[in-house]
């Protein structure tokens, strides 16, 4: 007999959520890939709190130099360790505001956290993210880095 959960003295039960955000968007069962996404992001992005946040400094620039494909890579690894597991570690505070173009764009799409990932994106909390759900995270992370490297050029040139 396997027995999937060895920890039984698990510190963290689902808390089931005591926040009720009302001004969340209901969660859009119509399929979450293809052009959906830009509309996802538009919709978060007129949350004021998400509106914030913008790729700046270091992280802009680690953004500008890596590269799609690295930044990708990139996303894909933090989402995996960071917000995949069935509990992820520290869920809620796992995603700092800095220190990666990746956790900028978290906050921004509402990717931070399984509260947010369930209250804006419809992807359920308790259980371990899909395939599918990773490479749809990591699409929202990287479209959005994407818009802001093409959209507001800090530097101005010559
Ligand atoms: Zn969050």
């Amino acid at each position: 007999m396997s027995d999937p959960m060895p920890d039984p003295s698990d510190p963290m039960p689902d808390p089931s959520d005591p926040m009720s955000d009302p001004s969340g968007p209901d969660p859009d069962p119509s399929g979450p890939r293809g052009e959906g996404l830009d509309q996802r992001l538009a919709v978060i992005a007129r949350h004021p709190f998400r509106a914030k946040f913008h790729l700046r400094g270091r992280d802009r620039a680690t953004a500008e130099l890596s590269g799609p494909s690295t930044l990708r890579w990139h996303a894909y690894d933090l989402i995996a360790k960071r917000l995949a597991p069935a509990q992820p570690a520290k869920d809620g505070k796992q995603t700092p505001y800095r220190g990666h173009p990746v956790f900028v764009a978290q906050h921004a799409t509402a990717t931070c956290c399984r509260t947010c990932l369930r209250r804006w994106h419809g992807i359920p909390k308790g259980r371990e993210l899909s395939r599918a759900e990773r490479a749809y995270v990591v699409d929202v992370i990287c479209r959005w880095i994407e818009r802001e490297v093409a959209g507001a050029p800090t530097n101005p040139g010559p």
